[in-house]
């Protein structure tokens, strides 16, 4: 076992340096887990090369990245029984208050007191070892790889934004975006019974990746269409309108697609988030009552996500398209901004 603490730490933007720090000790209720793999997001590469996220995330203070994360629980602290050293686990990144009306409600992704890995000015994960709510922290079987491990976070803004959509046996779906999110919308709503799922992009390659790890449809969008001919050539693929759409795109295109796409009296879910600022086709919104609804990370996703990966239902691995190592993590930053591929993996173990 290692006794150093290599960590990614972000100064600023685009000042993302490779240092040692102290090894963490788990206070009551927490566990120190030695980490292993720690996929890379979106948020993450904007705080990198932005050094924020609109106008309330912003890095003021050293921070580390990553919260899509695995690892080995490598120390218990004082009050922790449902886990031991040496237990492979996945990590959900919340911390809540456990004491307010959202919390005591159960959804605690609204908590105002919400602690988040990697979410200025809260610290992520991106080091040899970290320390986390044993609440939090969630055993892995054997048969599912610490990489699934890690892609439990992504998964479940999916499996959330499914849950909210309330897809269920027959459903015909739109998923706007085929980045890691839509992707895992879309393995989500499969999961849940949808029957056809269509997914956009601009991107031609991502829709072929798309297509390859599960969507029945897809649609690419052109520059020059206008959002009610798309929403019409999505019927015609669907085999009629969708039930249920998720913008997974932040696109303002997306947000129009989805209004006029969506079955009238269906659900549009909107998970992206570009601008600060989006239209609506308000007329067609009201006349037809689509069900808008926001989506907001995840809530009690973790054990789902891990049932339904090990039991085979989510094949959730293909997203892994580049991996490397915690001192490559520059590297991995530049791959991961690059857009070449779909979901970047972080290998912290030390060998
Ligand atoms: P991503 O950038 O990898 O993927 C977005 C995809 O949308 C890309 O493939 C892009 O080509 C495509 N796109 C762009 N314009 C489009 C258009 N007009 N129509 C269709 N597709 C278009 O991002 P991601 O990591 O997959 O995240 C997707 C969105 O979800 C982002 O806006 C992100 O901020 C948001 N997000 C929200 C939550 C939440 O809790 N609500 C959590 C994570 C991410
Ligand atoms: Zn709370």
């Amino acid at each position: 076992m290692t006794d150093t603490n290599l960590s990614a730490i972000l100064y600023q933007k685009l000042d993302l340096r490779l240092e040692d720090r102290p090894i963490p000790e788990p206070k009551h209720g927490e566990v120190q887990i030695s980490m292993r793999k720690i996929g890379i997001c979106g948020s993450d590469v904007k705080y990198w090369t932005d050094g924020r996220i609109g106008n309330h995330f912003i890095v003021q203070n050293p921070m580390l990245l990553g919260h899509e994360c695995s690892g080995v629980v490598s120390k218990i602290g004082p009050g922790v029984t449902h886990l031991k050293e040496g237990d492979r686990v996945a990590i959900e990144p919340h911390g809540v208050c456990r004491c307010c009306e959202f919390c005591k409600h159960g959804r605690y992704n609204l908590c105002p007191n919400v602690f988040f890995l990697a979410t200025p000015p809260d610290s992520g994960a991106l080091a040899r070892y970290h320390v986390h709510g044993a609440d939090f922290v969630f055993k892995l079987p054997d048969n599912v790889s610490f990489e699934e491990g890690a892609l439990i976070e992504p998964l479940s803004v999916g499996l959330h934004a499914s849950r909210r959509a309330r897809i269920s046996l027959g459903h015909r779906v739109l998923v706007c975006g085929a980045g890691p999110i839509g992707l895992c919308a879309m393995l989500s709503a499969k999961a849940l019974g949808a029957s056809a799922i269509c997914i956009t992009d601009v991107d031609a390659k991502r829709l072929a990746f798309a297509k390859e790890v599960g969507a029945t449809h897809t649609v690419q969008i052109q520059p020059d269409e206008e959002a009610e001919e798309v929403a019409s050539k999505v019927a015609t693929t669907l085999g009629g309108a969708p039930d249920r759409t998720i913008e997974c795109s932040g696109a303002q295109f997306s947000v129009d697609l989805g209004v006029y796409a969506t079955k009238s009296g269906g659900v549009f879910v909107i998970v992206g988030h570009g601008p600060e600022k989006v239209s609506f086709p308000i007329v067609n919104l009201v006349a037809r009552e689509i069900e808008i609804l926001g989506s907001f990370r995840y809530v009690n996703t973790w054990q789902t996500a891990i049932d339904m990966i090990s039991c085979g239902k989510i094949n959730i691995k293909p997203l892994v398209t580049h991996r490397f190592k915690l001192e490559e993590t520059l590297e991995a930053f530049k791959m991961a901004k690059s857009g070449q591929g779909v979901k970047v993996m972080i290998d912290c173990e030390k060998v």
